[in-house]
């Protein structure tokens, strides 16, 4: 019963972030060209949030991150972990679609980091993981994504410690054979970064 109240709880918080995103007017210039605000899928008592940059086209007309080529390799991988969209939750720096799939600028990514922390405050996730540079220079600033890519880092936010892991983008890696490999091996290693995580506890 008080689990079920939990749920439902945390959707409205998060049903919450949504309409404030709406009503502060956030980035009208990208809302006015967008079809959907596009907040995040999953679940929201997930272990694992992953983090993308910002819905291409298929997720801006279905209102879901990650739907289109990037999202079915991200899924392919999942597999791979023994994990299913289900047991996690993936939403996105930016949460509307930039035109013509334009990277993010720095001052959408600022507009839009207090929506995201406040969907981590709400979800309690164990282990963040950041996909691309976009994301990750936001929680591992001045890093490298080619030095660190599949370390697990420990970074305090606030009074909430987090443990952060950064993988290369489904995107980038999706017809590049090396960095392909790469993101996949690093994939695997998550539930074992997790369980060792769980057992240092
Ligand atoms: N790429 C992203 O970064 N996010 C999405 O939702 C889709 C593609």
């Amino acid at each position: 019963m008080s689990y079920t109240w939990i749920m439902v709880d945390k959707q409205l918080q998060i049903d919450h972030v949504y309409a404030d995103i709406i009503a502060k007017n956030i980035c009208p210039d990208l809302a006015a060209q967008a079809m959907n605000l596009v907040i995040g899928d999953g679940n929201l008592d997930a272990e694992i949030v992953f983090i993308g940059e910002a819905p291409g086209k298929n997720e801006d007309e279905q209102g879901l991150p990650f739907v289109g080529a990037a999202g079915k390799f991200l899924n392919e991988m999942l597999a791979a972990a023994g994990m299913t969209r289900e047991d996690v939750y993936i939403t996105n720096i930016v949460k509307y679609r930039p035109p013509n799939n334009r990277d993010p600028l720095p001052d959408e990514k600022k507009a839009f980091w207090p929506y995201l922390l406040k969907q981590l405050q709400i979800i309690q996730p164990k282990v963040v993981i950041t996909l691309g540079r976009h994301s990750m220079e936001y929680f591992l600033p001045g890093l490298k994504i080619s030095q660190i890519h599949g370390q697990a880092k420990r970074v305090q936010f606030g009074d909430d410690k987090l443990v952060i892991i950064a993988l290369y983008h489904p995107a980038a890696a999706l017809y590049n054979g090396s960095l392909r490999q790469t993101l996949i091996d690093d994939f695997i290693n998550v539930p074992k970064i997790i369980e060792l995580m769980k057992n240092a506890a």
